[in-house]
């Protein structure tokens, strides 16, 4: 009989293992998921609830994809893993058995012990069940006259702009003294700043969350601020302070736990035919300099493709080439290829350009004394992920980079270009007398 590998987790990360897993092979696939029937696009939930789409379109494959493909998909939740005798335990009581088995179980938001954490009205912004939470308790401004968001992250500035599409006034509460400056260098963090405030959005900086508070019927009503005591009158907490491993289910199986699933190169756990992928995984080391906890999209799915060979007779470590992301401030589009740290590393430096409109700059940073390239953060302009992959691969100096902006810029030709304002800053700071290359679609496409 065919191996039956068992995923527990329809996201990215467990649909990818699944996908190539078929395409190398008849094994009997199964696929556990409590969230939803069918894996869907998580990075597209906010465009539902602003309207832009419904949740049938984000997800990526017809509902027939999966019988066509002879995956099986279960829905239940997994509540322990045997792993002497290769058994899961699901709710309802029923058991299934696995020769391999994959633990893609994603993350869950963080949750600080705030009193009043799990009133009614007081949600996070991850599940399917998140969003439909979401259009209930915030279907207008009349239902939900203020929201309250915590926590100045890439999820946390994603609830503010959903809200706004509803004009529901926002107060967002960020911990730090400037927007996701723990990963942004000053200048940009201060931008977005200024970015948020403009969208008329009650940003404060520096102050925590105290306690969130209930009205007669238990329902949120105010979150007090833990430096001043002031109460701030809402109807909803949005609370967006990151995520951590879904783990919690594990937490007797015998399997190693750190934050995540401690998984090696080879994503294997300590216990033999067991992998972890995705958010939920955490490697002993950072692989290539990277964290050892990646809760983004495009680990996922890489983690999912090096799975998949090595279950079907390939075995492939996971090797993820340089780090990039890319995500949205609201109407500002980011993206990061390399490193750029929030400051420098030691030994380097960073080169900041800033549009005077405000909405658009970059960050490189690089050695200092060889001016090496080490990274870039782009806001308001498109750089082409795959020249800087191979830029950083030929480890060129940001002379180079700079000098041949115009092959990475991917908006198209009728766009404002930039490439000629950086150089001049960077000449000015530098010392330098660089020109800009004209775009070669024969250096692009080499
Ligand atoms: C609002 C939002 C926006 C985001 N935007 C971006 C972005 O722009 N770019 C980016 O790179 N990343 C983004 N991310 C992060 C990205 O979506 C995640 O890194 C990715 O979806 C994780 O995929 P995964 O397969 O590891 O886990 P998940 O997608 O979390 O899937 C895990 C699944 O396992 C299920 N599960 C867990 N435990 C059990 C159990 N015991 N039994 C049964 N089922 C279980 C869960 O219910 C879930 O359905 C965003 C995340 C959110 C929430």
């Amino acid at each position: 009989m065919e191996e039956h590998i068992v995923i527990i987790g329809n996201g990215i990360s467990g649909v990818t293992t699944a996908r190539h897993i078929r395409k190398a092979s008849d094994k009997k696939i199964t696929i556990i998921s409590a969230e939803t029937d069918h894996f869907f696009s998580r990075t597209a939930l906010m465009y539902i609830y602003m309207g832009h789409m419904k949740y049938e379109h984000t997800k990526p494959y017809e509902d027939y994809f999966w019988k066509k493909n002879r995956i099986n998909l279960k829905r239940a939740f997994v509540e322990t893993v045997d792993h002497e005798n290769k058994q899961l335990l699901l709710s309802g009581g029923e058991k299934m058995s696995y020769d391999k088995l994959v633990l893609a179980v994603g993350s869950k938001p963080n949750k600080f012990g705030w009193p009043g954490q799990d009133l009614d009205g007081v949600q996070g912004l991850y599940s399917k069940q998140d969003l439909d939470k979401l259009e209930a308790n915030a279907p207008d401004n009349k239902t939900c006259k203020r929201a309250v968001v915590v926590g100045g992250g890439l999820i946390g500035i994603e609830m503010v702009e959903m809200l706004l599409t509803r004009d529901i006034p926002v107060t967002f509460l960020v911990r730090e003294n400037s927007f996701w400056n723990g990963v942004l260098p000053q200048g940009e963090s201060e931008m977005i700043n200024r970015h948020i405030t403009s969208h008329h959005v009650d940003l404060r900086l520096g102050f925590n969350l105290d306690s969130i508070l209930a009205d007669d019927n238990g329902k949120v009503r105010a979150v007090t601020i833990k430096e001043t005591g002031e109460e701030i009158a809402c109807n909803v907490v949005g609370l967006t302070a990151g995520v951590s491993p879904n783990v919690a289910f594990l937490k007797d199986s015998g399997i190693e736990l750190g934050r995540g699933i401690k998984v090696n190169p080879m994503l294997e756990t300590n216990i033999k035919d067991i992998y972890a992928i995705g958010d939920c995984a955490e490697q002993h080391e950072g692989i290539n300099g990277r964290r050892p906890i990646e809760a983004v999209w495009y680990t996922g799915r890489m983690m999912g493709e090096a799975l998949a060979q090595t279950l079907t007779g390939n075995p492939t470590a996971y090797n993820p080439g340089h780090w990039f992301n890319s995500a949205k401030f609201m109407d500002i589009e980011y993206q990061t290829y390399g490193w750029v740290f929030s400051k420098p590393k030691d030994g380097n430096t960073h080169f900041h350009w800033m549009h005077k409109d405000d909405n658009k700059c970059i960050t490189i940073e690089m050695q200092e004394g060889t001016r090496k390239f080490v990274g870039i953060n782009n806001f308001g302009i498109r750089l082409r992920h795959e020249l800087f992959d191979r830029w950083l691969t030929e480890e060129r100096t940001t002379d180079y980079v700079l000098e041949h902006l115009k092959d990475a810029n991917f908006d198209p030709e009728f766009y404002s270009h930039y490439e000629k304002d950086i150089l001049d800053a960077y000449n000015a700071a530098y010392g330098t007398s660089l020109a800009p290359k004209k775009k070669s679609w024969k250096r692009i496409f080499a």
